[in-house]
């Protein structure tokens, strides 16, 4: 496949604003997570329950390997050849009435949805879950002018009220868990004029019950609705949500103006394309055969729903992700969680240990390739390369070997800052030297004996000193075998 250009310098997202950025090195984050029980108790239940229910979904589908293929197919296709599709887009978006804005970066992104909002005179606006604009910190942009984000997605609220940050694709409030709902709920709630039954119990239904009280006041009062896009088909400019909970059908058709904030790798070709990833996104992410609510709208419809429609079409580094023939197939995601929840990593750290909207597997390659791989540095090693992510991912995005190749990334960019090679490159370096010649690595298994000594007593190897501590304070050393695969073979086959 060739390289593709958009005709706009690669700019990577800017740093200072929006949830993209380790703020600490994941394995400092990861260790405090892990310190937490009750979090790590929430997030293995919750993973585990759609970890199930989704592979129920998938083994009703006779031909989902071949969908898989499908959607793989289809995503690569959609990438050679983005920027005309794009241009299609706007153009179909334009005919129809609406107004089409493109958004290089965060910043940009951010000062036009202001301006946006501020050109309809609204100092509210209602939300529809959207990971793109927590990515850009739009919530925080739109408070700085004085214009207040509502968030209607019911985790979202949770996270917004609990002045949190999301720490999953799918369920941003996963972290929590019922009782801590409620405490959120008692303490925020009646401040914004909504009125809390002193009984309060953490059942689900009455919980999210209070939370639609409260939603419904705003989905009447607000204009201005702000909105994401799980798709964009090219060949009409019909812009597509899909949800469970239907709050976001009332932000799309009741308010007089609607601005979606879309990355440009949300487009699919033609609505036939739909047909593959409306089958394989409600399977991977919730475990259910359709989604609830699929909203579709094109331009605007005079007297029905929104009168004043703009779509923003965000780069933030997205483009220069394209550039790169290997990192390229991450844009390829649909953001179903599928490899969040089979992750062995983030099951025991939870998503706030990446620092970033997008964590888990695909957080681990995306972040880093739309910042600049320096600026994430830590994440790309935020995983066992277990496979598991690769095996559930419904457009078969290798995410594993993209780890490696960032890992890789990450090692040369070291190399040409730091001209004094780390302790990791100089092992690298000698293991090298010794598995070259024959000989030096059978003289080193046999010098490795020397470990069965030491872990005769406790069965466990000790712990090296520095600089190699920074391998074993994590990690167990294997026992040396008392007989290697050479010698076993040299006494069997020999
Ligand atoms: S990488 Fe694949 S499995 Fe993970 S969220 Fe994206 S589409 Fe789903």
């Amino acid at each position: 496949m060739t390289t593709v250009h958009l005709g706009m310098p690669l700019v990577r997202a800017p740093r200072g604003v929006g949830m993209l950025r380790e703020q600490e090195p994941f394995p400092a984050a990861a260790r405090r997570a892990l310190a937490d029980p009750q979090l790590r108790a929430n997030i293995r239940r919750a993973t585990g329950t759609i970890r199930d229910k989704r592979q129920r979904m998938v083994d009703e589908v006779p031909d989902w390997e071949q969908l898989r293929d499908a959607g793989s197919a289809l995503k690569a296709a959609t990438m050679a050849r983005l920027p005309e599709l794009l241009v299609q887009l706007e153009e179909q978006v334009t005919a129809r009435g609406g107004t089409v804005h493109w958004a290089r970066d965060a910043h940009e992104a951010n000062r036009i949805v202001t301006s946006l909002v501020q050109a309809t005179g609204a100092d509210e606006v209602v939300k529809v879950k959207s990971m793109a604009t927590v990515e850009i910190g739009l919530n925080q942009a739109l408070e700085a002018a004085g214009i207040a984000a509502w968030e209607t997605d019911l985790a979202e609220l949770i996270v917004q009220l609990g002045r949190d940050r999301p720490s999953h694709i799918l369920v941003p409030a996963i972290h929590r868990n019922r009782a801590e709902i409620r405490e959120i709920f008692r303490r925020e709630m009646p401040g914004l004029g909504t009125e809390v039954p002193a009984d309060l119990s953490d059942v689900p239904a009455e919980l999210a019950a209070l939370s639609r009280r409260h939603l419904r006041a705003k989905f009447l009062s607000a204009r201005v609705a702000v909105s994401g896009a799980n798709f964009a088909v090219a060949e009409t400019g019909t812009l597509a949500v899909v949800e469970s909970e239907g709050n976001g059908r009332m932000c799309l058709t009741l308010p007089q103006t609607l601005i979606t904030v879309m990355g440009i790798e949300k487009l699919v070709p033609t609505w036939r394309d739909l047909e593959v990833f409306l089958q394989l996104l409600p399977r991977s992410s919730t475990g259910e055969r359709m989604n609830p609510y699929t909203s579709t709208w094109t331009g605007v419809t005079p007297g029905d729903g929104p009168q004043e429609l703009h779509l923003v079409l965000l780069d933030n580094g997205r483009s220069a992700t394209l550039a790169d023939e290997v990192g390229r197939s991450a844009l390829h995601c649909i953001r179903c969680s599928a490899c969040l929840n089979v992750c062995p990593v983030y099951e025991r750290t939870g998503g706030h240990a990446y620092g970033s909207v997008y964590p888990g597997p695909i957080g681990a390659v995306l972040s880093p390739q739309l910042t600049g791989v320096q600026d994430n540095a830590s994440l790309p090693y935020a995983s066992s390369l277990c496979g598991a992510c690769f095996d559930a991912c419904p457009v078969k995005i290798d995410i594993p070997r993209l780890l490696v190749e960032l890992r890789a990334q990450h090692v040369e960019a070291r190399a040409e800052e730091h001209p004094v090679p780390s302790a990791e490159a100089v092992a690298m370096a000698a293991a090298a030297w010794t598995m070259a010649r024959s000989k030096r690595w059978v003289r080193a298994q046999r010098a490795s004996r020397i470990g069965r000594l030491l872990a005769r007593r406790s069965g466990r190897l000790p712990a090296l000193p520095f600089p190699l501590a920074r391998w074993t304070s994590s990690r167990e050393l294997p026992v040396p075998p008392e007989e290697t695969f050479r010698d076993w073979w040299a006494r069997e086959r020999g």
